[in-house]
């Protein structure tokens, strides 16, 4: 098993090479009279492309970080740049989506996909094209005059990636997006999900607390600690891409999957 730490990742790589850049950031937040504080000195380069998954307990600040990245919130102290440039404030080049899609119900599948245009005043006349072209990408071609009440919850999900894509951000923030739906569901997505990341070569950060789920699909898994929310360890995935579930049955996969295990305290 390959594992490296973040400091022996870098060489050879310039500082420019990465896209996010987030440095000794903490955040506190106020309980009564007292700060608690929820991440502590967080230090994470993500490369453009890669794909890299925050995972740790319910309560880590895995949700936290990822709204600090995607200038949802503000951190406590530490910095954060995107593409060399500090953030503060949601960018145009990111692309959030949440556990629960939160889709309009009035609307049609193509009116909720369109509605990240209409907010940012962009151009829809040519948004019909890429509602199609998006739809077929995430599975569900024809179903543009569906109100997404007639859609099952996987498929509300596909939306919202296809909305989330919509505008076409280049770092994708996941925050366990199919972590509401069934295992088979979820599994579907998860594929989908990596085949739109390997095809556009989009960076991603993906939120999960499922450990083989975070093996398989990333090209990192960065495994978090709690108490402050804190990072352990980042253990950088040496399989080969395009992963298929065949790798689930190999002793490399079943290997890091036991030293995240480890890390994490789970199991005996
Ligand atoms: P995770 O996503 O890893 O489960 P969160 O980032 O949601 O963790 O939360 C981390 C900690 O921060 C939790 O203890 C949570 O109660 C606290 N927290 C999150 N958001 C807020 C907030 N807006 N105000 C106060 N405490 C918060
Ligand atoms: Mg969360």
């Amino acid at each position: 098993m390959v594992q490296l730490t973040e400091n022996e990742n870098k060489k050879g790589t310039q500082k420019r090479d990465y896209q996010v850049v987030i440095q000794k950031v903490s955040k506190s937040f106020s309980k009564g009279s007292r700060d608690v504080k929820v991440l502590e000195d967080i230090n994470l380069h993500v490369k453009k492309g890669e794909f890299v998954s925050l995972l740790g307990p319910s309560g880590c600040g895995k949700s936290t970080l990822l709204k600090i990245i995607g200038g949802l919130l503000s951190s406590t102290s530490g910095k954060l740049s995107i593409n060399g440039k500090e953030v503060n404030s949601p960018s145009k080049s990111i692309g959030f989506m949440f556990q629960k899609a939160v889709l309009l119900p009035w609307r049609t599948v193509e009116q909720n996909l369109i509605l990240p245009i209409e907010l940012s005043q962009g151009d829809i006349s040519k948004a019909s094209e890429r509602i199609g072209e998006l739809l077929e990408l995430v599975g569900l071609k024809g179903y543009e005059k569906y109100y997404t009440k007639e859609l099952s919850g996987g498929m509300q999900q596909r939306v919202s990636l296809a909305r989330t894509l919509m505008t076409d951000p280049d770092i994708l923030l996941l925050d366990e997006p199919f972590g509401a739906l069934d295992e088979f569901t979820r599994e579907t997505l998860n594929f989908s999900l990596m085949d739109i990341a390997e095809k556009s070569g989009k960076t991603v950060v993906l939120v999960t607390h499922n450990i083989s789920e975070a093996v398989l699909m990333s090209d990192r898994v960065v495994v978090m600690g709690i108490n402050p929310g804190q990072v352990l360890e980042n253990i950088f995935i040496d399989i080969p891409k395009p992963r298929t579930d065949q790798i689930m049955a190999t002793k490399e996969y079943a290997d890091y999957v036991l030293h995240i295990r480890k890390l994490l305290g789970v199991g005996r």
